[in-house]
């Protein structure tokens, strides 16, 4: 199958460059493995401009989905495992073995949640161990449970638990929260919610059941550890770049953690090649600036493949 663009990753960033790429009647298609990336499994969107204050994800999502294929989007749903230039024509191979071909491409695949590394961590995946409130808070009613992180994240997801869990704690490695301060506001106002600063954890233990009933921290200060008793542990430490499949086709810049680096026109490295969204290396990753990243990257990829066309 011939595109003219294939945006790979069906997130914000990834949605709104299909709706630019549509309307400028490119011949388009969106390539997904988690539909609406981190926003579609976002409980609560407050800061998205003309939502009204506040709405879920999963909306958002299902919203920007339908105006893309309102503009002949299509999304297909298999994974791209390697990316090949041949002269201007890119050559996009699927797990399935299929190969499409287009003139440009934009890299959309967001980031995944960063795991910490401890015991218990992989082990205890889904029996207590989650990296999603949104999916397993109702799991969790009148149960104690620990939110790991000081970002943005951990602070939203603290909020959202305490509608379910009978008690959060909430545990960051240092002695000041890197979210916003309005979320730190509410976070320490919020009854179920105890904070422990400057602790790090160590591990996550089971019962003869294989449930999460504890969570070893240690006070990086005074280096003393202590067992918090509970049933689940929400994991939010940030996110690794999912860029691991085109690392070694010789046509992205990366910085060495795997974020993709753009200049001012989102080409991420040969010609035709751009990036967008919670993938490229940058300070502020918001659902907003991941939409207007995808905006440019269509407007610049039609205008570069305009030219190689004619
Ligand atoms: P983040 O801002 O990178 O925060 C990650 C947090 O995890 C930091 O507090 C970090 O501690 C901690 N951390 C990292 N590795 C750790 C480890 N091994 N052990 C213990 N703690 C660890 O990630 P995020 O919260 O996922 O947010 C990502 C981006 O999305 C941010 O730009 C954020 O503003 C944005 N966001 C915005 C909203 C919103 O506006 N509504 C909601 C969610 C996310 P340190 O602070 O010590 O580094």
């Amino acid at each position: 199958m011939n595109y003219d663009l294939i945006i790979i990753g069906s997130g914000p960033a990834g949605m709104s460059a299909g709706v630019y790429a549509g309307r400028a009647t490119l011949k388009t298609a969106i390539f997904e493995k988690q539909p609406g990336g981190q926003m579609g499994s976002t409980w609560s969107i407050e800061n998205y401009p003309g939502t009204g204050g506040t709405v879920s994800g999963y909306r958002l999502n299902e919203d920007m989905r339908r105006q893309c294929a309102d503009n002949n989007v299509e999304f297909v749903q298999e994974s791209i495992t390697d990316i090949k230039k041949n002269g201007e024509t890119i050559e996009v191979t699927t797990e399935l073995g299929n190969t499409y071909t287009c003139y440009a491409v934009i890299l959309a695949t967001g980031a995944d949640p960063r795991k910490l590394g401890i015991p218990g961590e992989s082990e205890y995946r889904g029996l207590g161990v989650s990296y999603c409130a949104t999916c397993d808070a109702n799991f969790f009613k009148d149960l104690r449970v620990a939110v790991i992180g000081g970002g943005d994240t951990a602070l939203e997801e603290a909020l959202y638990l305490s509608k379910f869990a009978s008690e959060i704690t909430l545990i960051h490695r240092r002695d000041t929260f890197r979210g916003s301060k309005i979320l730190v506001n509410r976070v320490e106002n919020d009854p179920k919610i105890k904070i422990l600063y400057d602790t790090v954890p160590v591990k996550i233990t089971a019962g003869s059941d294989g449930l999460v009933n504890g969570l070893v921290v240690k006070n990086v200060k005074d280096e003393q550890e202590q067992t918090i008793p509970l049933e689940g542990v929400f994991i939010f430490v940030g996110h690794v770049p999912n860029t691991g499949f085109i690392k070694n086709t010789g046509l992205f810049d990366m910085d060495d953690q795997g974020y993709i680096l753009v200049n001012s026109e989102m080409n991420a490295g040969k010609p035709g090649i751009y990036a967008a969204g919670d993938v490229l290396q940058k300070e502020i990753r918001q659902i907003v600036t991941a939409a207007a990243d995808g905006a440019e990257a269509a407007i610049n990829s039609a205008h570069y493949i305009e030219e190689i066309e004619y």
